[in-house]
């Protein structure tokens, strides 16, 4: 089934120069022993959970909800609709998803699959090696993500199985208390990928997503690798 199919990679590379969210610490990476030393080559690396493209399991917000190491592996494989909204925003870096968006998405492409990622596409891709453009100023987060009237739809009246996004966050850096994460998707089991790139590769619909997540015992979230495809 998958002979042929493009492999397209929608992680940003992980080093310690990656844009974090505001406070959490950087990624580092120590050099224990070598191959001139030791014979073999190995680091021993830190990580906060929610570090460049990343995992946002249901437990993020929602205390005794389900941990990234209990999240259904069969969730991690999922057909992508891929919202594109980054011409209408421009430079709106206060710009969300809104329900009129993702209506006139499925009049163009056809209805959202049950069980799809919704990956929405605001182009702030472009800025993550900006973090002014990308994050905002310090202390003046912003950035575009969904909307709550959208994303309670995709939930409620889609089914949606995750939403990921090009940006620090599913929630715009303006909205104050996550209304996103801890009022529409997370009670509802419902994961986030976060900092995704390459999005601008990938069709309407059509594609799939792996989402290589570690299954971090206990853990809130973690570092993804995210591969489509596109059969
Ligand atoms: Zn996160």
């Amino acid at each position: 089934m998958l002979n042929g199919a493009k492999v397209i990679d929608l992680t940003i590379p992980l080093g310690p120069g990656i844009i974090m969210w505001p406070g959490a610490p950087a990624p580092e990476a120590e050099t224990l022993v070598t191959v001139a030393h030791d014979g073999y080559f190995a680091r021993r690396v830190s990580f906060f959970e929610h570090t460049g493209t990343h995992f946002d399991a249901p437990c993020h917000f929602i205390e005794g909800h389900t941990t990234v190491d209990k999240v259904p592996v069969d969730s991690l494989v999922r057909a992508a609709a891929v919202i594109d909204i980054s011409s209408r925003l421009g430079d709106d870096a206060d710009g969300e998803l809104s329900l009129e968006d993702v209506h006139a998405f499925e009049s163009a492409h056809g209805r959202i699959p049950d069980g799809a990622a919704v990956l929405l596409r605001t182009g702030w891709e472009e800025f993550n090696n900006d973090e002014r453009r990308y994050a905002g100023a310090p202390g003046d987060l912003r950035f575009p993500g969904f909307g709550v009237e959208s994303a309670k739809f995709l939930v409620e009246e889609r089914n949606i199985g995750g939403l990921g996004t090009d940006t620090l966050g599913i929630d715009p850096g303006c909205a104050t208390n996550f209304p996103v994460h801890s009022q529409v998707t997370h009670p509802k089991g419902i994961w986030h990928l976060e900092n995704l790139q390459n999005l601008k590769l990938l069709p309407p619909l059509g594609a799939w997503i792996v989402v290589g997540v570690l299954p971090l015992i206990g853990g809130s979230g973690s570092p993804a690798r995210v591969i489509a495809l596109l059969p």
